[in-house]
C-alpha cells in the first residue's frame, strides 16, 4: 500500500457556527440548558411517529420551555407536512424549535427555521448527519427540491448516544454505511481541505469500528457512543464540502424512484467508490490505511452486507427496467465528481448494484 500524500494546501475552509454537546443522557440533561442559552423560552419539540416517546422525554425534560409536540414528520418533508408544522408552531407562539429523531424529524425542524425563521436545536437519534449541514429539503408532487441557507443549520446539535440505544441493527448499519458515504465524497469533494480530510479519516475509522460491535451488541453505551461520534464527523464533513456522483445517485434513486434513504446508499456506496476510485487516488489511499485493506470498495461491501444489510438494488425494489432512467438522470446533471460522469458508466455502475457484482473498478 502506498502512503497518501497530503491534500495539497489550496483550500477554504468555513467554519460554521454551530455548537455540539456530545453526552450520555445530553438529550435530556442538556438540551433545557441549550435552549435557555439560545435565550428560548417557547420552544415546539417535533418528531417523528415512531419517535414520540424519546421526543416525549426531551419534552418532559424541557417544562415550562415547551410549548408543544408535534409527532407530524415523514420521510423527504412534504410539502404538506412542513405547512402543518409550521401552522403548529405559529399558532404555539414558539420562538424555537427543537427537532429530535433522524434526518426525517431533522429535516422537518429545518422546514420550520426556513419558513418561520426560528432557531433550531437538533437531536439526533440516527447517523444520518443532516444536523451538520445547512442543507434543507421540500418534497412536492413526488419531487424533491433541496437548497443550502444558513438559517436552517441547528445552532446547537446535543448528541446523546443513550438516544440510538433502540435503533434496530439494520438501520444502524445501513445509517452507518450513509454516514460513512459523506466522509468517502468529501476526501474527494472540490471543497475538501486538510481538516475536512482529518474529520473525514477519524469519522470513517470511529465508524467503521463500532459498527460490528453495535450489530453484535446493540446496548453497549460505549459502542453507540463511538458510532455517534464517527456520525458526527462524517456529517461535518458532508456539511462543509460538495458531494459527487454517490450521492447525486442516491437522491434520484429515493425521490424519482422511492428506494429508501439509508440502505440505497448502503448498496451504492462500494459502486460509486469502484467508479471514481481510479480518478480520486488519494481519496481511495487514505481510506485504505483507515480500513486496513488493498480493496477499499470491496471492504465497505463486506463490511455492510456481513452485517446482514441488502446488498443489491434488486433487493430494495429497483426495477431492472428503471436502470437506463436513472443512469440518464444522474448523469443529466451537473456536479463536480472526479471522474467524468457518463450515462453509460453510471447505467454500468448501477447494473453492477443492481446484479451485486463484485464493485471493481475495471468493470465501469
Ligand atoms: P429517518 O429519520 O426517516 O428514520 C428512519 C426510521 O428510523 C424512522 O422510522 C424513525 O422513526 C426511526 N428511528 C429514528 N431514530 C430511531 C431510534 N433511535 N430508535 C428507533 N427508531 C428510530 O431516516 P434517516 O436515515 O435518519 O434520515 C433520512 C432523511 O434525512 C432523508 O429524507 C434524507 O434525505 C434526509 N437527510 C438530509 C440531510 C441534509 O443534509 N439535509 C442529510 C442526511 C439525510
Amino acid at each position: 500500500m502506498t502512503t497518501p500524500r497530503s491534500t495539497p494546501l489550496d483550500f477554504s475552509y468555513e467554519t460554521r457556527p454551530a455548537r455540539v454537546v456530545f453526552r450520555s443522557g445530553a438529550s435530556v440533561t442538556a438540551t433545557p440548558g441549550e435552549a435557555a442559552r439560545l435565550g428560548l423560552h417557547r420552544v415546539l419539540v417535533v418528531c417523528g411517529s415512531r419517535g414520540e416517546e424519546v421526543a416525549r422525554s426531551v419534552a418532559d425534560a424541557l417544562g415550562d420551555t415547551c410549548v408543544g409536540l408535534h409527532s407530524g414528520a415523514r420521510m423527504h418533508v412534504p410539502v404538506e407536512v412542513a405547512d402543518r408544522a409550521v401552522e403548529v408552531a405559529r399558532a404555539a407562539g414558539a420562538d424555537g424549535c427543537v427537532a429530535v429523531g433522524g434526518g426525517s424529524a431533522i429535516g422537518l425542524g429545518k422546514a420550520i427555521a426556513l419558513r418561520a425563521g426560528l432557531p433550531l436545536i437538533a437531536v439526533p437519534s440516527t447517523y444520518s448527519g443532516s444536523e451538520m449541514t445547512s442543507v434543507w429539503g421540500l418534497t412536492e408532487h413526488g419531487v424533491k427540491r433541496t437548497g443550502r441557507d444558513s438559517s436552517v443549520q441547528p445552532r446547537c446539535v446535543v448528541y446523546d448516544p443513550e438516544l440510538t440505544l433502540g435503533l434496530p441493527v439494520p438501520l444502524s448499519v445501513t445509517s452507518g454505511i450513509n454516514a460513512l458515504a459523506h466522509a468517502v465524497e468529501a476526501l474527494y469533494a472540490p471543497d475538501v481541505s486538510p481538516i475536512v480530510t482529518l474529520m473525514a479519516e477519524e469519522g470513517v475509522r470511529a465508524m467503521a469500528g463500532a459498527l460490528p460491535e453495535v450489530a453484535a451488541a446493540p446496548g453497549d453505551l460505549e459502542a453507540r457512543g463511538r458510532a455517534l461520534y464517527g456520525a458526527w464527523l462524517c456529517g461535518a464533513c458532508l456539511g462543509a464540502t460538495t458531494m459527487g456522483l454517490h450521492h447525486k445517485l442516491c437522491h434520484v434513486l429515493g425521490g424519482s424512484f422511492g428506494l429508501p434513504h439509508a440502505e440505497t446508499h448502503t448498496v451504492v456506496l462500494p459502486y460509486a467508490l469502484a467508479y471514481n476510485a481510479p480518478a480520486a487516488p488519494r481519496a481511495i489511499a487514505v481510506l485504505a490505511r483507515v480500513l486496513g485493506t488493498d480493496d477499499v470498495p470491496g471492504a465497505l461491501r463486506e463490511l455492510a452486507g456481513g452485517l446482514g444489510a441488502p446488498r443489491t438494488l434488486a433487493e430494495l425494489g429497483l426495477k431492472e427496467t428503471d436502470l437506463a432512467a436513472a443512469a440518464t438522470q444522474a448523469a443529466a446533471e451537473s456536479y463536480p465528481n472526479p471522474r467524468e460522469v457518463t450515462a453509460h458508466g453510471v447505467l454500468g455502475l448501477l447494473t453492477a448494484a443492481y446484479e451485486g457484482w463484485e464493485p471493481r473498478s475495471e468493470v465501469f
